[in-house]
């Protein structure tokens, strides 16, 4: 119970006790005094003060029916019991809820709790009303989107990191949340085969920092570049004014790029150019070339480029060597979005897919999707920081320390100014793990890809859209869209698996992504067995 007791704040004469304090407010505090003897003042009287002091010093002395170290430690105990069989047993649980919008609203009180509850009524709350309405993205039989990572040894630092709660804005701030998170970057940009240039242990400004999304990634990543260009336009041409130059500035990425780097392109307030991929959904350097210097001659100024390794409908790899060439020669920033397939280059065999990386400016992956780190967590590395801790360097005397420019203070390289204690995570599931067993899980799942792909070529009615290198596989009946609407709307109401669709030049397709750490052969022939079940009933009322 934490009590505090400030009777200085009060001028003792003769006392009086106050016994009369709600004991709503006040259960547990000792009687407070104030004087009997009443004199006038200029703005009211002494007692009105006094009063005043000792509402002051109730409010203080409260002690709050909160948590105990006790309670928190029995409670921390049964959540991590629930937690464990929440997951070990999660291939039980129906993947989607069958609840409708507004299901919860009914199960909660209409008000916040006035008085305290135990946390056992909390406990006994949690399949009620949360489980009720989860999707289980951590079951073998979730197979949507792509991957988000969960991991034990990430899931108690995420409890240290709340533990720590420090806002690591700055280097003093927490010296340690900075510093293990260079060091991480360090550590996991080695993992990955970055170049040197990369990496703060190279010396110089270059290294890594956590964002939270690689949304954020690209846009921090599209702010650099526009900071670099507009110097150099400015020195070019002293005479432009800073949005004539803006408005010249033009963007590139592949049609198949996520969405959030059109987005990157319009929170930049530049144009952003959709290039078409060739047959393989592949951006290449021809193609680039071409749309730079169409642009040029029409009076624009190329100046950023968004290469995808693993694009989100079909995981195809953009041809980043190619790419790196013309961004090189024409002294555009290249930034490469490897947000899912990045995790799978700490497996030297799949480094190929890379190739070129050395030429581009910044990059870009998400341990939070496919490397057992929870949410979120999405390591960037830039060869050239300075370009956003200078462009955007707002300084206030609250935010300076003695120890400026001897560490990173990450608030410049980032959006947001607050930031989690998020190298924790890492740290802890690279330890716990070990490279070894992070490489295991990533060709689990490449390996469980392939075994869809092959039951799924071995019926004659399916194809396969995209060449499976990741963990993800394109299908569809052969023949008509409809008839694959039709199936998919089959197997996602059937609510044993889940699955997205895609569309790519007019052809739908399902995707069918190995997400859960839990997958295992025999969830993977569940699954076809559920898609093939679905067909059947999808063609036999053809
Ligand atoms: N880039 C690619 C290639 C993606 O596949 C995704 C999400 O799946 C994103 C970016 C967006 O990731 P985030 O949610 O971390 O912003």
């Amino acid at each position: 119970m934490y009590c505090i007791q400030e009777s200085h704040l009060l001028q003792k004469t003769s006392p009086v006790s106050i016994a009369t304090a709600p004991a709503a407010t006040q259960p547990h505090s000792k009687s407070l005094t104030i004087p009997s003897k009443v004199e006038s003042t200029e703005s009211g009287t002494v007692a009105e003060s006094y009063q005043l002091c000792a509402k002051v010093s109730a409010a203080i002395s409260t002690c709050f029916e909160t948590m105990e170290a006790g309670d928190f430690k029995d409670f921390a105990k049964a959540m991590t019991d629930y937690i464990a069989e929440y997951l070990e047993n999660i291939r039980d649980r129906q993947v989607v809820p069958s609840v409708k919008p507004g299901y919860l609203r009914p199960l909660v009180p209409d008000t916040a709790p006035e008085k305290p509850e135990p946390w056992t009524a909390v406990m006994a709350d949690i399949e009620r009303v949360v489980m009720s309405g989860v999707t289980h993205w951590h079951s073998p039989r979730f197979h949507a989107y792509f991957p988000t990572a969960n991991s034990y040894p990430a899931i108690v630092a995420d409890m240290l990191s709340g533990a720590i709660a420090c806002i690591g804005f700055t280097w003093i701030a927490s010296p340690a949340c900075t510093e293990l998170e260079v060091v991480m970057l360090d550590w996991l940009g080695q993992m990955l085969g970055l170049p040197e240039q990369f990496l703060a242990r190279s010396g110089g400004e270059a290294g890594g920092v956590i964002q939270g999304t690689a949304s954020e990634a690209t846009l921090v990543g599209l702010l650099g570049a526009k900071a670099r260009a507009m110097q150099r336009v400015k020195e070019q041409h002293p005479e432009w004014t800073e949005t004539e130059i803006l408005s010249k500035l033009v963007a590139y990425c592949n049609k198949q790029a996520h969405s959030s780097v059109e987005r990157a392109g319009l929170l930049g307030g530049v144009k952003m150019r959709s290039l078409k991929p060739d047959n393989k959904r592949r951006l290449r350097g021809d193609i680039l070339q071409e749309a730079m210097d169409e642009d040029i001659k029409n009076g624009l100024i190329p100046f950023y480029v968004v290469a995808t390794l693993g694009t989100t409908s079909s995981c195809t790899f953009d041809a980043l060597d190619e790419i790196g060439d013309v961004c090189n020669s024409q002294n555009v920033w290249l930034h490469v979005d490897a947000a899912y397939a990045g995790s799978a280059f700490i497996c030297p065999e799949y480094r190929y897919l890379m190739k070129g990386v050395e030429k581009a400016d910044s990059f870009n992956f998400n341990p939070h999707k496919w490397m057992l780190v929870n949410f979120d967590c999405s390591a960037m590395w830039l060869k050239q920081p300075r370009w956003i801790v200078d462009a955007f360097n707002v300084d206030p005397l609250y935010l300076k320390h003695d120890q400026q420019g001897s560490a990173p203070d990450y608030r410049h390289w980032q959006i947001p100014l607050g930031r989690r204690f998020r190298a924790l995570k890492l740290w802890f599931v690279l330890r716990l793990y070990g490279v070894e067993n992070l490489q295991k899980h990533i060709r689990k799942h490449i390996a469980l890809a392939h075994l869809f792909e092959k039951l799924c070529t071995s019926d004659e009615r399916f194809e396969i859209v995209e060449e499976v290198t990741m963990g993800l596989v394109c299908f569809r009946l052969k023949g008509n869209n409809e008839n694959n609407e039709e199936l998919l709307r089959r197997i996602n109401g059937r609510g044993k698996i889940h699955l997205v669709p895609s569309k790519i030049d007019d052809v739908y397709f399902l995707r069918l992504a190995i997400c859960s750490r839990f997958s295992e052969e025999r969830d993977i022939h569940f699954s076809w067995e559920e898609v093939k079940n679905s067909a059947d009933e999808v063609l036999a009322q053809k």
